[in-house]
């Protein structure tokens, strides 16, 4: 579970034990657990995810979550960073990962912000360069949707629909005097 950016299940000091307590700090602008013991200060920053939206042939890969929370709703390949990874890196990751897709980053679709659970979401379009769709324990389905069959009802997160939105968005404009996919207006 993701912890909020104070939290008080946090008690004991990560370096000697020692009690946690949430103090003012002459050098800090808000409150900070910090150690009775050793003074150590335990900062708690927002946790990064990444992730792709992985493109086949005028489509889009999306996973049904198999894992609460939300579990049953639609979302595209991500999660949480890994220390020494690259943004990019974690985003192919997660994609092989979620869904046995290899994909080349192309660009990225924007930075999310969910500061309300301490999460910024990072997300990229993707290539599929190779792999094929494997459904992975995280997962309950795998499918290549249309933008228009994207299942605006039935999504993970608020960061979900917002990284479609825009996808669909930025695809409607690289469609736009091509014959492309007509999009719906309630998707944009
Ligand atoms: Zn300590």
């Amino acid at each position: 579970m993701i912890l909020p950016p104070t939290s008080p299940e946090i008690k004991y000091c990560p370096r000697c034990s020692g009690p946690l307590e949430e103090r003012e700090l002459p050098f800090e602008d808000r409150p900070r657990l910090s150690c009775a013991r050793c003074g150590y200060i335990f900062y708690l920053n927002p946790k990064v995810v990444a992730g792709t939206i992985p493109e086949q042939d005028d489509k889009i890969y999306l996973l049904r979550r198999g894992l609460e929370p939300r579990r049953g709703s639609w979302t595209f390949p991500a999660g949480y960073m890994e220390l020494g990874e690259s943004v990019e890196g974690a985003a192919r990751r997660e994609t092989l990962e979620e869904t046995g897709l290899d994909v080349e980053i192309i660009s990225l679709v924007n930075v999310y912000s969910r500061p309300e659970i301490g999460v910024v979401v990072i997300v990229y379009r993707g290539r599929v360069v190779g792999g094929e769709p494997v459904l992975g324990p995280e997962a309950l389905e795998i499918s290549a949707v249309s933008p228009e069959d994207i299942p605006w009802d039935g999504l993970s997160f608020p960061s979900t629909r917002w990284a479609l939105k825009d996808w669909v968005r930025w695809y409607a404009s690289a469609s736009t005097g091509t014959s492309g996919i007509a999009l719906p207006k309630h998707s944009l």
